[in-house]
Formats: C-alpha cells, structure tokens, sequence
C-alpha cells in the first residue's frame, strides 16, 4: 500500500507522518483542514482552546451566521473536519522546525507537554493576541461593549452614545469612521495622540465631541457592560461602547527561524493564515484564506508525489527509444 492509499485517521498521532499539521482550530485553520480533508489529506489539528474572539457573545459579518456565537461556529467546523476523517489534539505548540532525513523535508512539531508530531507541511493559524491601552477597567470589558471593529460591533450600538478611546497615530480617523454609526460620539484623547489644529477642526465639522481631559476608569454596569467612563476631572460621560486600537501581536514565537511560505522562502513548508498572519483578517478573511491555503498545501505535495513517483519509475519504452534517437 502506499503512503497514499493508507487509511487517512491514524490512532498514534505521534508516530504517523502527517500530510499536513494545521496548528490552531479558529476559522482560518478548521478552513484549512476542512480543504485539506476534503481532498482526501491526513491532516492533524492542534489546538489548546483560546481563540481571539472568546471575550465576545455574537460574531457579526460573517454570510449567512450573523450573529451567531463565535464557539458555535468552531464547534461546527470541528464536526466538519471530523467528519471528513480529521483528527484532532489538545495541546500547545512550542516548536516548528525541518527536518531533512532521507526521506525527504518534513517539519516537526513539539508541543508544551513534551509531545512531537511529523508532517510533510504545516499551516500555523494561531491568531493573534489584543494588547489593550493599560486603563482601569477596559480589559474586562474587552467584547462587552470595548471593541476595535466597527464594522463587527458598531451596528449593534448605532445612534447609541458612543467613544473613541485614542491609542496612537490615527484615532481621529477612527473617529471619523465611527461617525457612519453614530452621531453621540465622542473622541477620548487621554494624553495617547498629539491632536492637531487642523485635525481637531475637522472633527468638530463632522460634529464628533473632543474630550482632552485624561481618562481615569471605564465602568460597567450591572450587566457587566460598558456604561461609561470616569474622566480625571471627576465627570462621568455615560457610553454604551468604546472603540479603540490595541496593538496586535501575532501568537508565532515558535516560528522565530522557520522559513515560511511565500515570495522569499517559495519551497518552504510552512504557511501562516488568518490573524496570525494578517491583523486585518477577520472571520470570513480568516475562513477565505485558510480554503487557499489548503489548496496550495495539496497542490504542494501533489508536485511532491509526482517528482518522486517519476524519479522512482524506470522510463517507458517509448521515452527509452526517443531519447536514444535524440542522443544519436
Ligand atoms: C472582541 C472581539 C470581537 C470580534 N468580533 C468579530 C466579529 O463580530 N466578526 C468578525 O468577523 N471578526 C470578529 N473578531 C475578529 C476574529 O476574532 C478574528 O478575525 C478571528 O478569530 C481570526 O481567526 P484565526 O483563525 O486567525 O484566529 P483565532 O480565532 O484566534 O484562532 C486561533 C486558534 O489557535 C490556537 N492557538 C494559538 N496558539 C497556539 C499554539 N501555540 N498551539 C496550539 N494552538 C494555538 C488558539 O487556541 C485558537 O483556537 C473579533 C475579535 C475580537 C477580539
């Protein structure tokens, strides 16, 4: 039997060699598999649980699941793998790395808990992680009411009051953006953007409040929900939402040395979708990249079995006889 026909669920997860490791099992990396599993691949998931948008109720955006829960569609897309003969493991990855053995380029794969997996290519789709401005009572409202997408969560508080907490270069911009939800807004600049004249003037045009005073807590109400803030001048503004811009931090240390797929590194077998990659993916970006990525991953071994099933083969008669004729 070959590698090929084999059957595709192993049982030892650790002594298979796997088509492909997908390693993180948010939309962009159960796309992936979910691609890859279709196409009849031996795919192992890793995942150890902590998705981006656990903080949240309700994904918006996303075709034909608005609203519906962000770990309801993980636990779907779970099942689809699942049935198409994916298999799954609860772990966290520590370490990428390729390894060259006479069998070829295959990359391994170390996890916390001392486990090590093979597979011929492996896609990270680990996400990100938010890094929040450091501001009593904003990172456990983080999803209540505290976001970064307008486009995710403005809709749900349109015509609402509503604040721009600035976090850097381009706060205004944000909430210039802002404006399309919501007339009641207010920019919070708490000492985190120089705010020029002329941006200043703009903002007031288009009828967006500029609270310069410094911000000292953001608080919630009963509901564990944003209801305000409380400025350092001791007012209370009350807000139904707070957008800001948190620093993205792509969860890939362990890539650190890895070559990864793309322009600079064309062979390499390691790919990166979805926020690991990409900050601006959201769900559907994430899903859309994660189905590309799984078609390059077949196609990639696809020309990987091709080159050695012509190596291994002895040349046909009539290959035999051309080439004689061409070398007389
Ligand atoms: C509060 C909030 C609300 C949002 N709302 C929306 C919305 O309404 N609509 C929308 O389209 N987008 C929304 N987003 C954005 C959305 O979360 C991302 O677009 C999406 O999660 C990206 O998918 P991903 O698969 O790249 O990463 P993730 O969904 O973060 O999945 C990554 C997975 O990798 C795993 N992982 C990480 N590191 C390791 C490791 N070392 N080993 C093993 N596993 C690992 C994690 O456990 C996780 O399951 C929101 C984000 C936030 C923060």
């Amino acid at each position: 039997m070959t590698h090929q026909d084999a059957p595709l669920r192993a049982a030892d997860t650790e002594a298979q060699l796997w088509d492909a490791v997908v390693i993180g099992a948010g939309p962009a990396g159960l796309s992936t598999a979910l691609t890859l599993t279709r196409g009849r691949r031996r795919v192992l998931v890793i995942d150890h649980g902590v998705p981006r948008n656990r903080f949240t109720d309700h994904m918006h955006g996303v075709l034909g699941h608005e609203g519906l829960a962000p770990g309801e569609l993980r636990r779907i897309g779970r099942a689809e793998v699942e049935a198409h003969e994916g298999v799954f493991e609860d772990a966290q990855v520590a370490a990428v790395d390729s390894v060259t053995d006479g069998d070829g380029t295959r990359v391994r794969i170390a996890t916390t808990d001392g486990r090590t997996f093979r597979a011929r290519a492996v896609v990270v789709a680990t996400g990100l992680r938010d890094e929040l401005p450091n501001l009593p009572g904003l990172r456990a409202l983080w999803g209540r009411g505290v976001y970064a997408c307008p486009f995710c969560d403005g809709y749900e508080h349109r015509d609402r009051p509503m604040a721009v907490l600035a976090n850097g270069d381009h706060s205004d911009m944000k909430a210039h953006l802002l404006r399309q939800w919501s007339a009641d807004l207010v920019l919070l600049v708490n000492g985190a953007f120089a705010l020029g004249e002329a941006e200043a003037r703009a903002l007031t045009a288009r009828g967006i409040r500029i609270e310069r005073s410094g911000v000292d807590e953001v608080l919630a109400g009963d509901d564990n929900r944003v209801r305000g803030v409380r400025l350092a001048n001791g007012t209370e503004l009350a807000l139904e939402a707070i957008f800001t811009n948190p620093a993205f931090v792509p969860l890939t240390d362990f890539l650190e040395g890895v070559e990864v797929r793309g322009t600079e590194h064309p062979d390499a077998r390691v790919w990166v979708v979805g926020n690991a990659g990409d900050p601006r993916a959201n769900v559907p970006v994430s899903i859309g990249q994660g189905a590309t990525a799984g078609g390059d991953v077949a196609f990639a071994l696809l020309m990987d079995e091709i080159a050695a099933a012509t190596a291994d083969s002895e040349p046909s008669v009539v290959e035999s006889a051309v080439s004689a004729e061409a070398a007389a």
